[in-house]
């Protein structure tokens, strides 16, 4: 084939625009559609996805053809998260105005490694990197990386902090790599997030070298348990226990942190923004004594995916982890975006989510997460006035539920899964299933949870509660 035809081609769609008439008209069809759709998809919609199931083609595809097929058998198979009755994991819908820039971003396509590669990209880094020191109120010239996901942000924080404390030591990681290197202490609660073990295997420290620290019954750090700490401590707490909710007593073990001179990593992957409203403050009371954080904007904030955020005080120790070097790279007196995160090339979620900031402003953001919690704990005490147990404290969007009997739970589970009414996921807490339910899109209203808690009560009649 000449690829005379295909360029030819490409430069017609792009002059007619047809094509994103289509995509257009497809999506204004899905946001019609997405409140009312099955919040997961029905059997049979899911044994259509096998008409993805085809040999890699041999020649090009009409791409009208393209968009009509994800329209048709894409769509009915996407799990409506940006619904109003999506429980799932903890997954944040998405605002429209996020949207609607990363629309137009997405046909800018920029690429934010370096400031000469997209120079609005690296500003609206800046920008946002200032607002959110700003909002969390972190120590001033915090410096932050964005990156797909808190688990990449854990990864980049717990690198930074790494090499740092071996650079204390006389040791860089970074040319000498961890074989050899003299022995780093991590300590981390029993409850922490896989991500954060992820990353502690990633990074050479091993899990099965970490000092668990026990848990309380809400699974937050005991305080008195602690380790003695020193400055070979690498510390991680939580901001934000992923099925509870649960918040790690951070002010007070930052103090004892600070005092040994450990370094303190605070993953708060959705629970970070509780430090963005007035109510919920106290729960991150002391995170700014911290080093490190990592959070997801994708989340509580409700920008679109991916959007994750590290963030360090030492810049220096953060850049220095994530260096690069080659003739071709060229660094400016801007911001360039790739010294503060593992990737080179990246799409630009700085675009979105400065987009979700202005939008919101800082009371608008209150107002969010006040409403995300708010909902959980409606949520909860309807579940808890037909006779479901409720494990947690809800302290923010989190709630564990569970039937007295574990077979019972099991059951329900199931039920509301295939419901399409409303979908929330499973996990064990303390040998027990339970149902996990995160509230965390903007959308959902009272009615929707009075709809969902009528849910629960008709299926857990029928599986014997
Ligand atoms: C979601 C979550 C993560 C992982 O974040 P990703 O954005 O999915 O990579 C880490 N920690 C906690 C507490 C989380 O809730």
């Amino acid at each position: 084939m000449h690829f005379e035809k295909l360029h030819s081609d490409m430069n017609e769609q792009f002059q007619k625009r047809e094509l994103f008439e289509d995509a257009k008209k497809y999506a204004y069809d899905y946001l019609e559609k997405v409140k009312g759709m099955a919040v997961f998809p029905a059997r049979e919609s899911l044994c259509l996805l096998e008409k993805f199931s085809e040999a890699m083609p041999a020649s090009p595809c009409s791409p009208h053809d393209i968009l009509k097929i994800l329209h048709e058998v894409g769509s009915i198979n996407t799990v409506a998260q940006t619904g109003s009755r999506y429980f799932g994991f903890v997954n944040g819908g998405v605002t429209p105005v996020a949207l609607a820039v990363k629309w137009l971003a997405d046909v800018w396509d920029q690429n934010t490694a370096l400031y000469v590669i997209s120079p609005i990209a690296a500003k609206l880094e800046e920008v946002c990197e200032k607002w959110i020191v700003e909002l969390f109120n972190l120590p001033e010239h915090t410096a932050a990386g964005f990156v797909s996901g808190s688990s990449t942000a854990t990864i980049c924080g717990l690198a930074a902090a790494r090499n740092e404390i071996l650079r204390k030591r006389g040791w860089d990681v970074a040319e000498k790599g961890m074989f050899g290197a003299p022995p780093i202490r991590v300590v981390v609660g029993q409850q922490a997030h896989s991500s954060v073990w992820k990353a502690l295997s990633m990074l050479g420290f091993g899990r099965g070298n970490a000092e668990v620290v026990p848990v309380d019954e809400q699974g937050r750090m005991r305080t008195e348990a602690l380790p003695p700490l020193d400055s070979n401590t690498l510390l991680l707490v939580q901001a934000g226990n992923v099925n509870g909710g649960a918040f790690d007593p951070i002010d007070e073990i930052c103090g004892i942190a600070n005092e040994a001179g450990a370094w303190v990593h605070v993953d708060g992957a959705f629970g970070l923004w509780a430090a963005a409203c007035e109510h919920t403050r106290y729960l991150t009371k002391g995170m700014e004594k911290a080093d490190s954080w990592s959070a997801d904007a994708h989340k509580t904030l409700n920008a679109p995916y991916d959007c994750g955020i590290v963030l360090c005080k030492n810049t220096t120790a953060l850049r220095n982890a994530m260096q690069a070097s080659g003739s071709y790279i060229q660094y400016s007196e801007n911001r360039d975006g790739m010294l503060y995160t593992p990737e080179m090339s990246r799409r630009a979620r700085s675009v979105e989510l400065w987009a979700t900031l202005k939008y919101f402003g800082k009371s608008g953001i209150d107002a969010l997460v006040n409403h995300l919690c708010g909902m959980a704990k409606y949520f909860a005490a309807g579940l808890a006035k037909n006779g479901f147990i409720i494990e947690n404290e809800v302290v923010f969007n989190q709630i564990m539920v569970r039937c007295e009997r574990s077979g019972e739970t099991e059951a329900l589970l199931q039920k509301i899964q295939s419901s399409g009414t409303c979908w929330c996921g499973g996990a064990t807490w303390k040998n027990k299933p339970i149902l996990r339910i995160s509230v965390c899109s903007w959308r959902t209203t009272p009615d929707d949870i009075d709809e969902c808690i009528k849910v629960f009560a008709d299926l857990g009649r029928d599986t014997g509660k």
